[in-house]
Parts: structure tokens; sequence; C-alpha cells
């Protein structure tokens, strides 16, 4: 191990302990993922020193990779199992793709804007994370060919529940998603059985848009 390895290996510990565990998340997956990561390679060299601060950071276009604690919150709040198969709207950095791809068996994660979609696919082939399958384009309609899913995570927010996602939860399935305006957010979970489905609420979020057929329209302020 080179020392600057060595040096966020010891970051990582501490984030876990002080902004993660701390903040009351349990799952022994998640923390483990989050553990094993190496967050610092999600962003950019210049902002390499700050990936286990206790905030979000930019990644370009515009876009950011979330606060470490709301990654391992809303990834607990998913209750995944190993044979689960997850679709995440936003890859962004590639960071939530990556912890969901250490304690499931298939990620499916779509990004709508194209370099980011280039650069991050790049980095799933270099760290060989092979159970990652990308796809650009408007997440918000899905990814109909590979339903149902067991889990759906949102990682931009969104002025309503996209219909074809809900449509495309498994049976027993869990949506976790960022719903309000533009300034902030609920933290929705969405659970589907047999009979229809249930939804709570997490608390307040920020979140960049969620930009598609099913999200904000390119033009709405
Ligand atoms: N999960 C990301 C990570 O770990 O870095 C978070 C990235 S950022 C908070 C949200 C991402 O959602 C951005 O990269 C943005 O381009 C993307 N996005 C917004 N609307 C989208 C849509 N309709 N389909 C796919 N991606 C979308």
């Amino acid at each position: 191990m080179n020392t600057s390895s060595a040096k966020y290996k010891r970051q990582r510990e501490d984030m876990v302990r002080r902004q993660i565990e701390a903040r009351g998340v349990t799952d022994p997956d998640v923390l483990a993922a989050i553990r094993n990561v190496p967050r610092h390679l999600f962003v950019s060299e210049a902002l390499e020193d700050q990936a286990y601060g206790d905030f979000p950071l930019p990644i370009g276009e515009g876009q950011t990779i979330s606060q470490p604690y709301i990654v391992a919150e809303m990834t607990q709040a998913l209750a995944l199992s190993a044979d689960d198969r997850v679709l995440e709207i936003g890859t962004g950095s590639g960071y939530q793709a990556a912890i969901l791809a250490e304690i499931v068996s298939r990620v499916y994660t779509i990004e709508r804007i194209h370099p980011l979609f280039v650069r991050t696919r790049r980095l799933f082939d270099r760290l060989h994370y092979h159970n990652i399958v990308t796809r650009y384009g408007d997440g918000t309609s899905g990814w109909p060919d590979e339903s149902p899913f067991d889990a759906i995570i949102v990682t931009a927010g969104s002025p309503k529940v996209p219909e074809p996602l809900v449509r495309q939860l498994a049976v027993g399935g869990r949506m976790i998603i960022p719903v309000g305006d533009r300034y902030s957010q609920d933290l929705i979970k969405i659970y589907r059985d047999q009979t229809g489905i249930r939804q709570t609420s997490m608390g307040g979020c920020r979140f960049v848009k969620l930009i598609g057929e099913h999200g904000w329209k390119k033009v709405q302020r």
C-alpha cells in the first residue's frame, strides 16, 4: 500500500466512525462497503484531499457527489440482500453505484450527461466493478428491459415520483427518491407489496434536479 492510500484508508475509517456510525447507520454491509470504496478516486485530483469530508463535492457539469452520510442512509434504507438487482438513476461520479455493487449482485445505473457517463464507465472498468451495468439517457423512464428491480435509488430531486419507476419495482421492492421543489426535498421511501404501494418520509434533503420526461422539464425553474 502506498502512503496516500494508507492516509485515505485512515480518513475513511474516521469518516465511518464520526459521520456515519455516529448518526445511527448500523447495517454491517453498508458500513463494510463504505470502508472499502476509495471515495477519493471518485472526485477530481484537485479535490482528493476533501473526499472524506462531511459534505457533497462538485464533480463537473454542475453536478455533485453526495455527502457520505446521505449515501449511507439511502443505501441502508434500501434493506439490500446479496442477490438483489438494483437500479440507480443518476450515476454521477459513480460512488453510490460502487457502494451498491459491493453489496448486491448487479447494479444498473443511468446517467443523462454524456461526459459524466463516459468518465464514470472508465472508472468502473479501472476499479474492476464488473457487476455495474451503465446506460446513457433519461433515467426517469427506468430500464424496462431489465425490470423488475428489487430496489431503485434516485439520486436527484424530482417534483414527483416517476410512474415508470414505480411500475418497474418488484413486489417486495423498495425505492428511495428525493421529492420536492428545486430548493429542498423530502427523502421518500416507497415499498411495493401484493396490494399496492406504501410511502413514508425519511426527512428533508437537498439534491440537484432530476431532469427528464417524468422529472423536471429542462425549461422548468
Ligand atoms: N449517485 C451520484 C454519485 O454517487 O455521484 C450522485 C450524482 S448527482 C447528485 C445526480 C446525478 O443525476 C447527476 O449526475 C445528474 O446528471 C443525474 N441526472 C439528473 N437527471 C437524470 C435523469 N433523468 N436520468 C439520469 N441521470 C440524471
